[in-house]
């Protein structure tokens, strides 16, 4: 590296910074919170470093930020003893953005009144200093023995330079030279006040000197260094919860739950996590891997840990720490140790019980939270035996007699405990809650009164068929082709009222159904169990795939072919009656056309026609026959 080398900013940061220098945030004072959790990560990363290596520049240096005030000079400066910088790792941390939604950030920055929202994410919180400052030198020595002191030194245009510095203690220094209407900046009433309002947690002692030279006598931090989640549940207040939850995600949007859990059996943590009110991660959030933040003893030793969680849990945030992992557990053997597993147990089981306590406590909030991520918890279901207990409660379906609300389990179970002869679960597999309202299927379910839960989600047939029954009812497809509702709800009102086709009549019919379906269907018969409401089903031959599995097949290869199916028939229904009745008079293009749009109906409602464009063609047939007569 030259002795002077003048280095222009990436195009983005020009961006940001012509953003931040021309922009009037109204919360300005954030850049102090940034340059302090910078500060806090850099100590973070020596404290972690030194657990396995004391060949560094001062290993005794305590771990602490100094905030320096000169109000004269209009001048603050920010010392760490952390890690520091050599220039190379200057260049590339405090020239470049490596974020890939950059763009979108920007946007949204220039048309944003607050930037505190903003600022922290994409790893672009140092810049915030150009809201404040018309020039920034950073000093900093790296703890590597044989680094060099350099300076980083900008006033926010489209260059900055490094130059060699002299300093000869670990960590860095940023010295902000404020702007005019920034003064307040460099006074110590305002600091004390930003200071504790952003980062009283923050874990190292931050000092404040009200001038450049280091003042005599005893010296208290102003920071209670009390990390958030060390504190007892019953002193934080709800706000604080929610700006942990910001600057831990910089997500936009209040998280939908926080757990905030401590306990010592069967091993000691603390834990603060959160839902939060998305499933997807946003493009903009600081949280660029699933995982939890793990503290050992205050000292951060893994930013993205996804062993503390079951897979289906990977979408909650937060931070744990435990006194009783050992110091030296590296991230590579924190998968291995047992105690992970022990805490692993103890956060699940919180996790679930808080949400089940929540479905109980404040059920339109858990049908927020439902909505959002339901597939995860069925996906639990599925693969997590162990938890699959405490999973169930938590479980919501829509179902036929309450389409609009959220059902559980247990209370269909009660109410089907109190219909005549229901000894099992009735579902429908569709694709949306309006398909499975008009589905076919659901009339012999309508007819006598039984509801059905509609399973919507791709995952919800690996659902049914890892649950198979639940208190003692099994679950069954609405489809099955062995269904038999004899003497189970009120009797169909239709069984009275409308007669079934003639034996002959319907046989014959019966066969001409077959010739004109050939193979595409596996056999033609009449239902046991349709009466009112829709003229044939399809069902699925026993052992078959079922209908779930083979739309999952379709969804991943177009080209699957569909098995044939059993088409059954309504013998009640008027267009099997009038269409037996027809065929028996006489034989024509009118039949055949009824018969493949049937069946074609039929396939359309189960969302596995193959092509329902060709049913157009079929339409105008039968159209055609229909205005002929
Ligand atoms: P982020 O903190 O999200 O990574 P910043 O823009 O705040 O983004 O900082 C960019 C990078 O600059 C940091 O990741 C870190 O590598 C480096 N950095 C900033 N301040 C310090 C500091 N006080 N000590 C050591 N490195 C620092
Ligand atoms: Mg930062």
């Amino acid at each position: 590296m030259a002795v002077v080398e003048k280095h222009t900013f990436q195009a983005e940061i020009k961006q940001l910074l012509h953003i931040l220098v021309h922009s009037l945030y109204k919360d300005r004072e954030i850049f102090i919170r940034e340059l302090i959790s910078n500060a806090s990560d850099a100590l973070s990363k020596i404290q972690f470093e030194m657990l396995t290596n004391q060949d560094i520049v001062d290993p005794d240096a305590e771990l602490l930020i100094e905030i320096h005030a000169d109000p004269e000079n209009r001048i603050l400066k920010i010392v760490d003893t952390g890690i520091g910088m050599t220039a190379e790792e200057m260049v590339s941390n405090l020239g470049v953005i490596a974020h890939s939604g950059a763009r979108e950030y920007l946007q949204r920055l220039k048309d944003a009144t607050s930037a505190a929202e903003l600022i922290g994410q994409f790893g672009v919180g140092f810049y915030s200093v150009f809201m404040v400052a018309d020039k920034v030198e950073v000093t900093s020595r790296s703890y590597l023995p044989d680094a060099q002191a350099w300076s980083w030194i900008s006033s926010g245009e489209d260059s900055y330079e490094i130059v060699p510095a002299e300093k000869t203690t670990r960590g860095t220094e940023v010295v902000i030279h404020l702007r005019e209407d920034a003064d307040e900046f460099a006074r110590v009433w305002k600091l004390r006040e930003v200071i504790k309002r952003h980062s009283d947690y923050v874990g190292f002692p931050i000092y404040l000197y009200p001038s450049d030279k280091k003042e005599e006598g005893e010296e208290t931090p102003i920071n209670q260094q009390v990390a958030l989640w060390r504190r007892p549940a019953s002193e934080v207040e709800a706000e604080a919860y929610n700006n942990f939850y910001r600057m831990l995600t910089a997500d936009f949007e209040e998280p939908l739950v926080h757990i905030h859990a401590q306990g010592d059996a069967p091993i000691q943590f603390y834990a603060l996590l959160y839902i939060p009110s998305r499933a997807e991660r946003s493009l903009l959030s600081v949280r660029r891997e699933p995982g939890l933040k793990l503290y050992t003893r205050k000292i951060l030793i893994q930013e993205y840990n996804t062993d503390l969680l079951p897979d289906y849990l990977q979408f909650v945030q937060g931070v744990v720490d435990s006194e009783d992992l050992p110091l030296n557990i590296s991230r590579e053997t924190v998968q291995s140790n047992p105690q992970i597993a022990k805490l692993r147990q103890v956060l699940t089981k919180r996790v679930l019980s808080d949400l089940s306590k929540l479905a109980d406590s404040e059920p339109e909030k858990y049908a927020r939270l439902w909505a959002e991520f339901s597939q995860f918890f069925k996906h639990g279901v599925v693969s997590e035996y162990s938890d699959r207990e405490r999973l169930l409660p938590l479980i919501r379906f829509h179902t036929s007699t309450h389409p609009d609300s959220w059902v559980s389990l247990d209370e269909y179970v009660e109410r089907a405990k109190q219909v005549e002869g229901q000894k099992a679960i009735y579902y429908i597999i569709t694709d949306s809650v309006n398909s499975a309202v008009h589905s076919p299927h659901l009339d012999p379910f309508k007819a006598r009164g039984l509801e059905v839960l509609f399973l919507t989600e791709t995952v919800d047939g690996f659902f049914v068929t890892a649950l198979r029954e639940h208190q003692g009812f099994k679950l069954v497809s609405v489809d099955a082709a062995d269904l038999d509702l004899e003497g189970i709800g009120q009797v169909p009102a239709a069984d009275e009222t409308s007669t079934p086709v003639e034996q002959d009549a319907l046989d014959q019919l019966l066969v001409k159904m077959r010739n004109v379906l050939g193979d595409s269907v596996e056999s033609v018969r009449v239902s046991k169990v349709l009466s009112t409401g829709s003229p044939v089903r399809l069902v699925a031959p026993e052992g078959t795939l079922d209908r779930h599995t083979q739309r999952v097949y379709q969804l991943l290869d177009r080209e699957f072919e569909i098995p044939p199916r059993i088409l059954e028939i309504n013998a009640r229904h008027t267009i099997i009656r009038n269409l037996a009745e027809h065929l028996e008079r006489q034989d024509d293009e009118l039949v055949e056309s009824t018969v493949k749009l049937l069946y074609e109906n039929a396939l359309l409602a189960d969302g596995i026609h193959p092509n329902p464009s060709e049913m157009v063609e079929h339409i105008q047939k039968l159209m055609e026959a229909a205005t002929r007569l």
